[in-house]
């Protein structure tokens, strides 16, 4: 058997090594290091297959959803509300332009951020609401933006984890994730399922005069050559990291099958036992692309099966063991534990097992048999 890993992207890139090559050796020809053809490509390609107006690359996605957040205008002390259970950067950013960052609760079923804790909190400050697509898994988004809409908020789609996931509305249409709300924010990180390799992010938005705004922001602020109109950074996608995009992206959609396909051999081996509660698969709406495969182990030792797995060389990993409320740089005396009920249960109960494209039917066999081996 290949020896497990938590991401393997060795095996995937063995398979993609030639066309790879070829995209990098184009830019490297040509010397169009920075915003080079190969960044307009990509750009446009990605438009094409998310179905949204514009796509503006930027160098990660910590700096898409800051840019975001400062293309909105929003300014210090204005709230915004985004869930307890994330990765920090999403909260990071909030804080760091002097926002006000407001967390609540999430909802057990997906994890996601939860409609009513974000009701709960709205008070006349909120501008804004920052949904994660957690996971992989698509957030409630015609529900956010109905209460979005009555209070007049700006929804920031934190889209980092959900690439390519589809969000179905109740009339049946589809939509990408991260190109609902009035603006969203990607992260192309090495194993995000689009990931570069290097550091990479993008914007979306299907707003024009945002657009133009955004395009400023990511350059120092600049309309036109050396006029500076507003304050900016420097955060651009490199025409290297666009190029391996270019050669990945037509490849997302048998990516996220790929792990479709492991997530549903899984929680099929894990189906109806009594401590394992296994992430929903829903039929064939694509709402959730498996960024990771996240258990929750119920009335059993979840550290012990986590270093059970370990000692037998199968790699997993909480994501994420501290709620944000509980991080020092974002502990506030406005939070009480009593309010975070399900992010201070799910940090007790979940294991991510191992999830990426190559995960084979031997190893998913493995890696189901040793966690179904502890918890008998
Ligand atoms: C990865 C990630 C980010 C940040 O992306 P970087 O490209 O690493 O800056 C933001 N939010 C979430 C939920 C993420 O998983």
């Amino acid at each position: 058997m290949k020896k497990i890993q938590m991401v393997d992207l060795k095996s995937q890139y063995d398979k993609i090594k030639e066309t790879v090559t070829v995209s990098i050796q184009e830019v490297l020809d040509t010397n169009a290091y920075i915003n080079g053809p190969e960044v307009h490509k990509f750009q446009k390609s990605l438009e094409t297959y998310l179905g949204v107006k514009h796509v503006i690359p930027c160098a990660n996605g910590t700096d898409a959803l800051q840019i975001a957040m400062m293309g909105l205008g929003l300014q210090p002390g204005d709230e915004v509300i985004t869930a307890d259970f994330t990765f920090a950067a999403t909260v990071e950013v909030i804080a760091l332009l002097q926002l006000t960052p407001v967390l609540v609760d999430v909802e057990m079923h997906n994890m996601n951020i939860s409609l009513e804790a974000i009701q709960k909190a709205i008070t006349p400050k909120t501008k804004a609401i920052v949904p994660v697509h957690l996971f992989g898994r698509a957030a409630n988004m015609e529900a956010i933006m109905a209460l979005a809409k009555k209070h007049n908020l700006y929804v920031i789609e934190d889209n980092a984890q959900a690439i390519g996931a589809n969000c179905k509305s109740t009339d049946g249409t589809k939509q990408k994730a991260g190109t609902i709300g009035h603006v969203g924010a990607t992260s192309f990180f090495p194993s995000k399922n689009l990931g570069c390799y290097g550091d990479g992010g993008a914007i979306f938005t299907n707003d024009d005069a945002l657009a133009h705004t955004l395009r400023g922001i990511v350059n120092h602020g600049m309309y036109e050559r050396y006029h500076h109109d507003v304050v900016g950074v420097n955060s651009r996608l490199d025409s290297i990291q666009a190029a391996v995009l270019n050669a990945k992206l037509p490849l997302l959609d048998a990516y996220n099958s790929a792990r479709q396909d492991a997530a549903r051999k899984y929680s099929m081996a894990f189906e109806g036992h009594k401590n394992i509660i296994a992430p929903q698969i829903c039929g064939d709406c694509d709402c959730h692309v498996f960024h990771q495969y996240t258990l929750r182990i119920i009335d059993a030792d979840r550290n012990g099966l986590m270093q059970h797995l370990i000692n037998k060389g199968i790699p997993c990993a909480i994501y994420y063991p501290i709620p944000l409320h509980s991080q020092k740089a974002y502990a506030d005396s406005r939070y009480h534990e009593k309010d975070f009920p399900v992010t201070n249960q799910l940090v007790q109960e979940v294991l991510s097992l191992p999830m990426h494209t190559e995960l084979d039917g031997e190893q998913i066999q493995f890696i189901t048999e040793s966690v179904l081996e502890f918890l008998k």
